[in-house]
């Protein structure tokens, strides 16, 4: 069952503090900077009238004279021993004469001189040099501070200021190998290759041989791949260097490029080593129009596609590269010579998933109890990185619980952790909601129990979770199915729409705790109609295509409108028939419904086998019943 007021988030953007400051320093010496200019002009200026200027003259206190058009300026004796002078001027008198005052200048030895006046030079050197310096240095700053904050250099020669925001990192060595990372075997054998080619690239020169140049690996995200690329390097000893694809896109159209060349020429200069640039889609994604053109992207792009182009595979430069939509990828990044290798990253399967909880419970303490094949049968879909955040949760419990090992229970409670949330200890359901919420799980595990095709049910709860359930229903496959006749799928649909057949049947309600059911059943519906064929209306006609198989299995419809429609007509009736089935079945065992949400309303949790033991009694006790009758007849 889904809650749908969820919290948002909070927004995480970076501080824009040092943008704010230098913004508004700016603004404040553009506004403020004539004044300033002003200041400095006026420092030890005084404005006198003509006849200050007369009498000064006449008594022989001035010092020295300038002469302009418009304004004369001068010097007093009595100043000369302060550090700042004052300049007296005062207005020069229009069609005033000025053969007395030169006269007495004269003979009073005093030098004098006439000046051009132009302009206000000062004003004019600030408006003409000084506020275009300061605007252009002001630009300059804001450049670096943004092509800092968008993944500055890490290592020498690459990016130059704020290296502690470094995006591209360099390992000496990693420090990985192979046996760190589980399963993957297929992945680990294309990779062999390459590892030996670092160890030794004149072998491979000597014959003459061309190795690839790059490698792609596929998977969705938290597969491994980057600790894939790691093991790589680890187990040829070489640097590992490292980008992501998606830092490049938001600097400034150049910095991108130039920062691709300086991460080949610092590779070439400890060769042999390996390059990884993760989410390569950011940067490699076709330049159709389709996505929309961006010229930073296609500069960096090309200057990627030059790099690996010109390098001489000979030196031992390996360049991996991650992506969880290679369909996207530019046809340029995939021709022959570039990443024409491409290497699938899969979900792992139970024994990879098996062989996952191995390597990241090397170092814990496991107590007796704990048996990992459980685990990892529970998990189905899981991939690495859920399963390395799993068993940390657990170690976390573990020591939260003031104990010395981590035990099967700490494994499962983190295990509901990962996949559905820390328990959520403030939510209050009131009775009635609560109510709903445990038929509605019932009316899930139910279905599931009665239907013989169905998953056994594991474990079932009420207790809210912070992800935003209210409630969930937990099957545990008994072992991994690669294949679901129609019959699994059709138990699948009512057992999934069981939850809102409970609510209906019993509150004679509909609430919207169903929302992510129907939605599932949609889906899995839909496909059946439109991918799997199993519709008699539609038959055997594939009508959607799916285009990521990597991240989300998107599918987009492929066909003709009408047929479209019938599709969806189809779906309903689909969906509308497993509706019916789930609300049949639950009416008919009424009385175990109402008896097990009880029961769950008390416990709040309950397992599988509980609801096992209820299920089996009832069934015995009609078994009594219908000898009964028999007996009876006969
Ligand atoms: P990706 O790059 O595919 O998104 P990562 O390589 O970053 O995934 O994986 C994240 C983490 O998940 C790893 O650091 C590791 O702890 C764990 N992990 C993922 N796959 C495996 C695996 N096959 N074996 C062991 N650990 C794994
Ligand atoms: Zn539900």
């Amino acid at each position: 069952m889904q809650n749908n007021n969820q919290g948002k988030k909070p927004e995480n953007g970076r501080s824009n503090l040092p943008f704010i400051i230098i913004a508004v320093a700016l603004l404040l010496l553009l506004i403020f900077g004539s004044r300033i200019m002003q200041l400095f002009n006026s420092v030890g200026q005084e404005e006198v009238t003509y006849d200050t200027f007369l009498t000064a003259v006449e008594k022989n206190d001035v010092e020295q004279v300038e002469i302009g058009d418009t304004y004369i300026s001068y010097l007093l004796r009595a100043d000369a021993q302060e550090k700042v002078r004052t300049i007296y001027y005062t207005a020069r008198l229009p069609g005033v004469e000025l053969n007395d005052v030169v006269a007495a200048l004269q003979s009073n030895h005093v030098e004098f001189a006439g000046i051009l006046e132009d302009d206000d030079t000062s004003s004019l050197l600030f408006s003409w040099i000084i506020l275009p310096l300061i605007f252009f240095v002001g630009m300059m700053l804001l450049m670096r501070v943004i092509a800092n904050r968008s993944g500055g250099g890490g290592m020498g020669g690459i990016g130059g200021i704020g290296k502690s925001k470094a995006k591209v990192y360099m390992e000496k060595e990693t420090g990985v190998t192979f046996r760190d990372v589980a399963g993957q075997d297929e992945a680990k054998e294309s990779l062999v290759e390459i590892i030996d080619f670092l160890h030794n690239p004149k072998k491979y020169t000597a014959i003459g041989a061309k190795l690839p140049k790059g490698a792609l690996l596929v998977g969705s995200p938290g597969t491994g791949k980057t600790l894939l690329a790691k093991a790589v390097a680890g187990e040829a000893h070489v640097p590992f260097f490292s980008i992501s694809g998606s830092d490049f896109v938001e600097m400034f159209v150049g910095v991108g490029a130039s920062r691709v060349r300086d991460l080949f020429k610092e590779a070439a200069k400890v060769a042999p080593a390996i390059i990884f640039i993760d989410e390569i889609d950011a940067i490699g994604r076709s330049r159709d129009s389709r996505f929309g053109g961006n010229d930073e992207r296609e500069q960096t792009l090309n200057q990627l596609l030059a790099e690996i182009d010109g390098f001489d595979s000979s030196k031992g430069v390996v360049i991996l590269a991650a992506t969880n939509r290679p369909e996207i990828l530019d046809k340029a990044l995939l021709r022959a010579g570039r990443f024409d290798r491409r290497i699938v990253v899969d979900r792992p399967n139970l024994e990879g998933r098996y062989q996952t909880l191995l390597v990241h419970t090397r170092n814990i303490h496991l107590a007796e109890d704990v048996d990992l094949r459980k685990i990892a049968q529970a998990t189905a879909g899981a991939v690495g990185a859920d399963l390395a955040n799993l068993v940390n949760e657990a170690a976390l419990r573990a020591v939260r619980m003031g104990r010395q090992a981590v035990n099967q229970q700490d494994l499962l409670t983190s295990f509901e952790t990962v996949i559905a949330g820390t328990e959520k200890k403030g939510t209050v359901l009131t009775d009635i909601e609560k109510r709903i919420v445990a038929y509605h799980e019932v009316g899930h595990a139910l279905v599931a129990a009665l239907r013989k095709h169905s998953q056994p049910v594991s474990k079932i709860t009420i207790v809210p979770h912070t992800s935003g359930t209210l409630g969930y229903t937990m099957q545990m496959p008994e072992e991994e199915k690669y294949l679901d006749s129609k019959e699994d799928l059709m138990v699948q649909l009512q057992m999934l729409l069981g939850g809102r057949a409970a609510e209906q049947l019993v509150f004679g309600i509909q609430t919207t705790g169903a929302s992510n059911d129907i939605q599932r059943a949609t889906d899995l519906a839909r496909k059946m109609v439109t991918q799997f064929g199993m519709s008699d209306q539609i038959g055997l006609m594939a009508l959607s295509t799916v285009s990521n198989e990597y991240l989300d299995n998107q599918a987009y419809m492929d066909c003709a409108q009408t047929t479209a429609a019938e599709a969806d007509a189809e779906i309903r009736k689909l969906l509308n028939e497993s509706y019916d089935k789930a609300k049949t079945l639950l009416r008919d065992n009424r009385a175990l419904l109402d008896e097990i949400s009880l029961y769950l309303l008390q416990k709040e949790t309950i397992t599988g086998d509980e609801l096992m033991a209820y299920v089996n009694a009832d069934s015995a006790e009609k078994e009594k019943l219908k000898g009964a009758d028999s007996t009876d007849k006969e």
